[in-house]
């Protein structure tokens, strides 16, 4: 039986850029996914500019023409009625977000990994890891054991490394009922003429917070010829709710503001759980690594996490590679990765929870005082969507929101839509 260097569980953004970094670097790695490829997979498909824009991810933008469908360079942000919102335009060159659909953005990063290598096994789930003293056997439904030196958990919430690494560091067995969001969504096509007529040239994203009939937060996005559609809250939020008749709800208000077709009635959406509450408490253990949503990387304020996955995947991989190379993959040598994320993200994350609190106390009072300045929409906007770190700029923030409430502010664009 082979013995890998890596075994890794999961070929989604953050397995796949595992993958093909630890086998670029010259590893043996094998990628497992219980899915064949190209898959579809439940999403707003919103890129964050940091994977298109930053040298670490130029391998990714450089096949832009098979995933890219679109950039948005404009946003309004409402709170739970429709007059009380913020609007903001992006410079021409800093786009806010860029759109894809995950069919074909994972699939690019899967053939990337194994255009630099890295071997592939679908349609297999990974059902048992033992951890010995050498190596950890994988167990797979198909019956077969695999091998290898070190396993990277990046198979999302109900990742299998998750439970056996969550078991052996003395964690909750699974994630606490208060860190779980559920988002839903449905890519409806509407032709290219409707998105031009409607969401204009700057594909203006539109965000509704908890509007009238549904908890949570929900969006519209735009893509080159459809809409994205869906909404995401807290699991223990929505318990109880029927999520058809919210989705219902939101298409309606959408018809209502001219932005969804008036004669497309179909309720279509699928579903999926996201970590909502910031990383897990250890994300290393002998031989195994965490890496995106296994390991909780996503963020509490918008529920995005691709661009999370694939930095964690890039940083699990380094650290994975120095520890074979030095055959050194014991518990103190991994938890260099932890060492080097909690410096990069740890205050963020915990800025981005105290943001998400403070929007769920005082959700439209918060709109409404942003939405008098323009330097605070700057901020904000830049914080949603990582081109700040939060860590930085909230100190700045909250003083600058002080002094709107207390004197208004300087938007002359917000006071109309
Ligand atoms: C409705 C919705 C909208 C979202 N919108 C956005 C957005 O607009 N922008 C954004 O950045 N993020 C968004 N997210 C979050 C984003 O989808 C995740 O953060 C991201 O997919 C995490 O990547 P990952 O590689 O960690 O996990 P995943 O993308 O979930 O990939 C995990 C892979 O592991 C495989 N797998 C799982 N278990 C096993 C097993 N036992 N054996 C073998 N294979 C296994 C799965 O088939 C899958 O391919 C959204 C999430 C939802 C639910």
């Amino acid at each position: 039986m082979t013995l890998y260097d890596l075994i890794i569980c999961g070929a989604g953004p953050a397995g796949s850029t595992v993958a093909r970094t630890a086998a670029k670097a010259g590893f043996s790695v094998l990628l497992v996914d219980k899915e064949n490829f190209p898959r579809d997979k439940v999403c707003g498909g919103g890129l964050r500019p940091e994977i298109m824009e930053s040298p670490a991810f130029s391998y990714v933008a450089d096949r832009k023409a098979e995933f890219l469908e679109n950039e948005s360079l404009s946003v309004r942000m409402y709170g739970s009625t429709p007059s009380n919102f913020i609007a903001y335009d992006a410079p021409a060159n800093e786009p806010l977000i860029y759109g894809t659909s995950r069919r074909n953005f994972d699939d690019v990063l899967f053939r990337l990994a194994q255009d630099a290598g890295a071997k592939a096994l679908t349609k297999v789930i990974v059902k048992r890891i033992d951890i010995g003293k050498d190596q950890v056997r994988v167990g797979l439904d198909n019956g077969k054991d695999i091998k290898a030196r070190i396993v990277i958990g990046a198979g999302g919430m109900q990742d299998p490394v998750a439970k056996v690494l969550r078991e052996r560091e003395g964690l909750p067995r699974s994630w606490r009922t208060e860190e779980i969001g559920l988002a839903v969504a449905h890519e409806y096509e509407v032709g290219e003429d409707f998105i031009q007529e409607h969401y204009g040239n700057k594909n203006t994203i539109h965000l509704h917070l908890k509007p009238e009939g549904v908890y949570g937060y929900a969006w519209a996005f735009p893509r080159r010829t459809k809409i994205n559609v869906g909404f995401g809250a807290f699991l223990k939020d929505i318990k109880g709710t029927d999520i058809k008749a919210s989705f219902k709800s939101y298409l309606s208000l959408l018809k209502k503001s001219g932005l969804f077709p008036k004669d497309i009635d179909r309720i279509e959406f699928k579903g999926a759980r996201i970590p909502l509450r910031g990383p897990i408490e250890r994300t290393f253990s002998e031989r195994l690594l965490l890496v995106g949503d296994a390991a909780g990387f996503v963020s509490p304020i918008s529920g995005d996490g691709i661009s999370f996955a694939m930095s964690s995947g890039l940083l699990a991989a380094q650290v994975a590679g120095e520890c074979l190379e030095k055959d050194d993959c014991s518990k103190k040598a991994l938890s260099e990765y932890e060492v080097q994320w909690r410096s990069r993200w740890d205050k963020d994350f915990k800025v981005l929870c105290e943001i998400a609190d403070m929007v769920e106390k005082d959700l439209d009072g918060i709109i409404s005082n942003f939405s008098k300045d323009e330097k605070l929409i700057d901020m904000m906007v830049r914080v949603y969507n990582g081109r700040a770190r939060p860590s930085e700029v909230i100190t700045k923030m909250k003083l600058r929101y002080a002094k709107t409430m207390l004197f208004g502010g300087s938007s002359k664009k917000n006071k109309k839509r």
